[in-house]
């Protein structure tokens, strides 16, 4: 995951080297947190020498709400924003796998903290990246000691930047302990979910997650597992998840655009079940990992082959 500083991004409506698109010191989003994001993938397949975006259009519907809520008026529609990552994929002549990350910021030179009568503008960016965290191997996990910011303070349904400080303590908090990763607790010190990622664990053959309402992110990844579950006949629940469960859960896992689906070994030093990937988590992620690249027959819908020309399926 490195800056490109040649790569072809798009801001303040126009295609450009990333190494021009620059924003003045005074912007509202720099000064305040005032922007919201999005993040998506493209899956390279070697096979059909294609990349497939997966499920751009559900990422710009939730990049619009998360507008919505902080009162921006987004310059493009969805569809646009849509077509503004297959434009980028087709300029930087993308055959690898791409992080895409759209945004739509209070570009104005204002001095209040406040989201009424300040101009918003939209941009994306790309980088190339393959895993975001080591899915080789299980995740060590510690719940942080820093709370997850709840709907009444920065609302987590929506991707708002300000909001990540709250992740970006959690995550360091974590990783400077030796750990990988950080499960957050919410308010009422339920399980939420993790820095940049929602949480899964499985009792009794039952998948679990928490519900929206423990200040989690309504995760598309998170959406696409519970309904590949479903796919596969099992009993999924989104209910509170008490912080001791998940020492005792059969299996844990992480799941997100940038996480794909990571397991966890362990949770606050204790081992979780054998300590090794359980059969429902390797089940849901070969799934999930062919479905990325539009070679699940059932969720082929859910990508968006970007070169036309080079498909030869
Ligand atoms: N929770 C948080 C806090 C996140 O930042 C992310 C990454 N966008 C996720 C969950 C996973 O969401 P998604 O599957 O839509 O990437």
């Amino acid at each position: 995951m490195s800056y490109a500083p040649e790569s072809i991004a798009y801001h303040q409506g126009e295609y450009k080297p990333l190494k021009e698109c620059n924003e003045n010191i005074m912007t509202h989003a720099l000064q305040y947190g005032t922007m919201v994001f999005g993040g998506l993938r493209g899956y390279y397949d070697a096979e059909s020498d294609n990349v497939y975006l997966f499920r751009p259009e559900d990422h710009m519907r939730r990049l619009h709400r998360s507008a919505h809520i902080m009162q921006m008026v987004p310059p493009l529609s969805e569809s646009k924003m849509v077509e503004v990552a297959l434009e980028i994929t087709r300029r930087n002549n993308y055959r690898c796998n791409v992080y895409y990350r759209p945004f739509i910021y209070k570009d104005a030179l204002q001095l209040s903290p406040r989201l009424h009568d300040v101009s918003d503008d939209f941009a994306m960016y790309s980088l190339v990246l393959d895993d975001y965290l080591d899915t080789s191997r299980g995740m060590r996990t510690v719940v942080s000691s820093w709370r997850r910011i709840d709907e009444n303070i920065i609302p987590t349904r929506a991707k708002v930047s300000g909001g990540y400080a709250n992740s970006a303590l959690a995550k360091s908090e974590a990783v400077q302990h030796g750990f990988d990763e950080a499960i957050f607790l919410d308010s009422r010190g339920f399980v939420s979910e993790g820095s940049a990622e929602n949480i899964f664990m499985v009792r009794d053959g039952v998948l679990i997650t928490p519900p929206v309402a423990a200040s989690v992110l309504e995760g598309i990844t998170r959406r696409s597992i519970i309904e590949l579950a479903r796919m596969e006949g099992m009993t999924v629940l989104e209910r509170d998840i008490a912080r001791t469960e998940l020492y005792i859960a059969d299996e844990l896992f992480f799941c997100g655009t940038g996480a794909q689906v990571a397991w966890i070994e362990e949770v606050d030093r204790r081992i979780i079940a054998d300590g090794q990937i359980g059969p429902i988590t390797r089940r849901l992620r070969d799934r999930f990992r062919q479905a990325v690249i539009g070679k699940d027959p059932e969720t082929r819908n859910w990508v968006r082959p970007v070169f036309e020309s080079r498909v030869n399926a």
